[in-house]
């Protein structure tokens, strides 16, 4: 094939390949295209999960008739005019190639008016084939009006996730920029609900409380710090909130939203000895430095950067968010908490739940699998003897070919697993609450509880939607009993954001993992005799006896092989 320059559509298309990935990236240009006109109010409508329609209103400074059809130019900007301009950019855009691109893959109406013109004027394109710009009357700012976004790129649509997904991606999105920009008055529609709303006041704590709710809000500690050139302002969690992964963690670098592995583990360093293993913060953090100290121009999306200083700012981060989390938390270790753990951790403390009763609550609820099923057993456990317990939290046995060490929390939760898959659908009981519990999610997770109601009914739970990402909690599986109601909701979410919609039945059983983890009798609790006995012969039933649900080991075997030959019998003789 011989070399050709390729006709001007088919280049557009490949370059809106690397801007316009999914609709969450039009949302994010075209905020920032608001962000940069100085808008102070931004409304964004979506339709079908930014498939239909992605419209985004700004009251911002507006475009001037005459340059309208400059914006869909491919690298017309009014942002830079001389390439060492990128080095002190202090706007989110400045490659001009956003409109240009996302007009190639879409149909695109641009409408503005400036404030010193009386009529707005208006422009299309329609994948690629650019209108002539008529007036129109408007408001002073511009209205972008994306609809059928990849309606000419059958393969880029093919490649979108589910609508669930795509419409978290957004939410995601415009949360952490209403986070950002509390001085902006933020709302984003999704079809006809409102999911994100800000007052713009300025205050960020409010935004954090109508994002995240109010308790959270609360909770929130301030991060504020000077080093040299760098201003490092935001909030962090304390250590009573904790996620499952690093998704919360984000950073605004002069802001601009963007990732960075290295300043993540950061703020997770400053939590050393605070957190329990696989357990994060939550933060927002805002890092104002002089333009020139951050190479902004790396990444395709601008999603990554590049520091001048870059130990600098990783060690200001976690000295920064280590400050915060000292100014409000007791040093552990002189703490008169006999458990151990510092005060403020009422979520380990409270949610430790006797085997007793959770054994107790599975009975009730009809969930014990009758004696005699042994066959289920065969598999791999062979008859054990127990010997006892040891450091409140292992089993010790004996096998017919050794010694065999039990870890209870892995065991029970393989158990209360069993249990459930077995019961599903039929007897699983809840407890209605005296008193029902309002809580407060993200948008995002706000729309994972809500796709997964069905389910959750299925597994005991009644939630009933109340307001705006706000859920009443009215009962919760009785083997759930015991802990905070909206903890137990909590947990059920958390990780899912990580997870690329996965099969429904798949998802539910993720969901029963997670729910008896948070039952299962934790490491700590001394067991009785007859405890011990009842968990080990219910293991001994299990289908898959030697793995809790996540896939950990629930017992090391100790052969009596190895023993010889670790006390040199072997040799010896
Ligand atoms: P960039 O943001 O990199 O300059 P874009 O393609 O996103 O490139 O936008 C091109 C130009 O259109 C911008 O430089 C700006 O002058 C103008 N523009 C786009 N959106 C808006 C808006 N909402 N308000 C005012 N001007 C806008
Ligand atoms: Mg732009």
């Amino acid at each position: 094939m011989s070399i050709q320059v390729l006709p001007p559509e088919v280049a557009s298309q490949i370059a809106a390949g690397e801007v316009v990935e999914r609709p969450a990236s039009v949302v994010k240009e075209l905020v920032e295209n608001s962000l940069d006109a100085g808008a102070t109010k931004i409304t964004i409508h979506v339709r079908e999960a930014g498939r239909g329609l992605i419209e985004v209103a700004d009251n911002g400074s507006g475009i001037q008739a005459g340059e309208l059809a400059l914006t869909v130019a491919r690298h017309a900007t009014s942002k830079l005019s001389t390439a060492d301009d990128l080095f002190h950019i202090h706007t989110l855009g400045f490659r001009g190639e956003a409109l240009a691109s996302i007009g190639s893959v879409s149909q695109l109406t641009i409408t503005s008016r400036e404030s010193k013109s009386d009529l707005g004027a208006q422009l299309k394109v329609n994948g690629g084939e650019v209108s002539e710009v008529k007036p129109v009357g408007s408001s002073i700012g511009t209205v972008v009006k994306v609809a059928n976004l990849f309606y000419n790129v059958p393969a880029r649509l093919k490649f979108l996730k589910k609508d669930i997904t795509e419409r978290r991606h957004i939410e995601q999105f415009v949360t952490r920029y209403a986070l950002a920009y509390p001085g902006v008055r933020f709302q984003l529609r999704q079809d006809e609900r409102v999911t994100v709303q800000t007052s713009g006041n300025g205050d960020r704590r409010e935004v954090i409380a109508s994002l995240y709710g109010v308790e959270l809000a609360q909770q929130m500690l301030e991060v504020l710090a000077e080093y040299d050139q760098l201003t490092i302002k935001g909030f962090t969690s304390a250590i009573s909130h904790t996620r499952s992964n690093r998704q919360e963690i984000t950073f605004f670098i002069n802001g601009r939203w963007v990732q960075d592995a290295a300043l993540v583990t950061a703020v997770v360093q400053a939590y050393h000895t605070y957190l329990m293993v696989g357990r994060y913060p939550q933060s927002a953090l805002f890092l104002e430095m002089p333009p020139e100290m951050v190479d902004v121009n790396v990444h395709p999306t601008k999603a990554e950067v590049r520091f001048r200083e870059r130990e600098q700012i990783f060690s200001g981060v976690q000295r920064a968010t280590r400050r915060a989390l000292l100014a409000h938390t007791p040093v552990p270790g002189i703490s008169l908490n006999p458990v151990g753990f510092p005060e403020s951790r009422p979520n380990l403390n409270s949610n430790i739940q006797s085997w007793a009763s959770a054994d107790q609550t599975l009975l009730q609820a009809g969930l014990r699998m009758e004696s005699g099923s042994a066959e289920a057993g065969d598999l791999g456990v062979p008859l054990l003897r127990l010997v006892g317990q040891i450091a409140a939290a292992y089993l010790v046995a004996e096998g017919p070919d050794g010694l065999y060490l039990i870890d209870q929390h892995a065991a029970h939760e393989r158990v209360l697993f069993e249990r459930f898959m077995d019961n599903k659908g039929s007897s699983i009981v809840s407890q209605t609450l005296l008193q029902p519990v309002t809580v407060e999610f993200s948008a995002a997770e706000a729309r994972l509880i809500e796709d997964q109601l069905p389910t959750l009914v299925e597994l005991g739970f009644r939630v009933e939607s109340f307001g705006l990402n706000t859920f009443l909690i009215r009962a919760i599986p009785q083997i759930l009993v015991g802990l905070e109601p909206a903890a137990a909701l909590r947990v059920l979410v958390e990780d899912f954001e990580e997870d690329e919609a996965p099969l429904q039945a798949e998802q539910e059983k993720k969901l029963i993992a997670r729910i008896c983890k948070r039952a299962a009798v934790k490491a700590g609790k001394p067991l009785s005799f007859s405890e011990q006995e009842a968990l080990l012969s219910d293991l001994e039933k299990c289908q898959a006896p030697r793995t809790c649900p996540h896939g950990r080991p629930t017992m090391i075997h100790l052969s009596v092989d190895l023993l010889e030959r670790q006390f040199g019998r072997r040799g010896a003789r």
